[in-house]
């Protein structure tokens, strides 16, 4: 739901360590093609794609959150996607009309009648199916039954940050040392894959509020969340989305590189 891109920095490091295409300058057209954003577009943002990106309500208490950081002497930026991303201010998010503006509905609901185009639910993919090195489709469980899907032109694989190392490796790609103990058959020796994971940590810190305008499980707070499905079903605005998106961002510790690692947030529950 927060919209907000890799700093500046992250993608001139992956192509300093050997990714040519990978910089900035070289991913920001993409960023620009697939974004609608509310402002319209600008040397950083577009304005025509599939991926609305809003300003988040502003809550009496996040503004004031972001007044206490600036007093505390915190530079304050309007967009952390733009050119400064390190300091005070308001997270951009994909929700539209009080609701998520998923990547589903920004880009497969407007094709999800093409022809050339079929979406398999309820699939398990169990491998990749490969000729010498090459992908040719996929091995599926669908329904309870074992498929071969083979692409005409390739495939590309998205099951996630755990999925997809761990179907590249069932499928016989990755560290030998790995795979042989497990009786995979080694395709591609490739021992990057499934290494090098690391940590997001995310420490929440709670404080018990008498503010009754922050929503809350209690019986005031459900009957005010009543009131506001109502709002929503009429007016199409909702403190439900509006509550998750009311995070802030402040400047950050620095690593070797100097580009910002801890970012400081406020929300209300944090979805929890
Ligand atoms: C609590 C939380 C809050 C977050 N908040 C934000 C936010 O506000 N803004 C933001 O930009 N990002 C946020 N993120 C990060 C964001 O969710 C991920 O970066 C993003 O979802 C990654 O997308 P993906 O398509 O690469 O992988 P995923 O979203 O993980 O999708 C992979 C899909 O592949 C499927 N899959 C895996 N293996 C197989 C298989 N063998 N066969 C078939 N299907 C398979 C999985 O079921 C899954 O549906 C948040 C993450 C978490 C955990």
């Amino acid at each position: 739901m927060i919209y907000i891109r890799g700093h500046h920095s992250d993608f001139d490091d992956w192509q300093a360590l050997g990714n040519p295409g990978w910089s900035f300058a070289d991913v920001l057209p993409f960023f620009r093609k697939n974004e609608m954003h509310q402002s319209g577009s600008s040397e950083l943002h577009g304005g025509e794609g599939e991926l609305y990106v809003g300003r988040a309500h502003r809550h009496v208490a996040t503004e004031a959150f972001v007044e206490a950081a600036i007093q505390a002497g915190h530079s304050y930026t309007s967009d952390f996607n733009g050119a400064q991303q390190e300091s005070i201010g308001y997270y951009d998010v994909t929700i539209r009309d009080g609701r998520r503006w998923s990547t589903a509905t920004a880009f497969l609901k407007p094709i999800r009648h093409r022809e050339n185009l079929t979406v398999l639910t309820g699939a398990h993919v169990e491998r990749v199916l490969l000729q010498g090195k090459q992908a040719t489709g996929v091995q599926a469980l669908i329904k309870g039954r074992r498929l071969e899907l083979k692409a005409h032109k390739e495939v590309l694989l998205a099951a996630g940050a755990f999925g997809s190392p761990h179907l590249l490796m069932l499928s016989g790609i990755g560290p030998e040392a790995e795979l042989k103990p497990l009786g995979i058959a080694v395709q591609h020796e490739l021992p990057g894959v499934g290494q090098h994971l690391q940590d997001h940590p995310d420490i929440v810190l709670c404080y018990k509020s008498r503010d009754t305008s922050l929503l809350d499980i209690s019986l005031g707070g459900n009957m005010k969340m009543g009131t506001a499905l109502i709002d929503y079903l009429r007016n199409k605005k909702r403190p439900t989305g509006k509550q998750l998106c009311r995070r802030r961002r402040l400047p950050q510790n620095n690593h070797r590189l100097g580009a910002p690692r801890y970012p400081v947030a406020l929300g209300d529950r944090h979805s929890r």
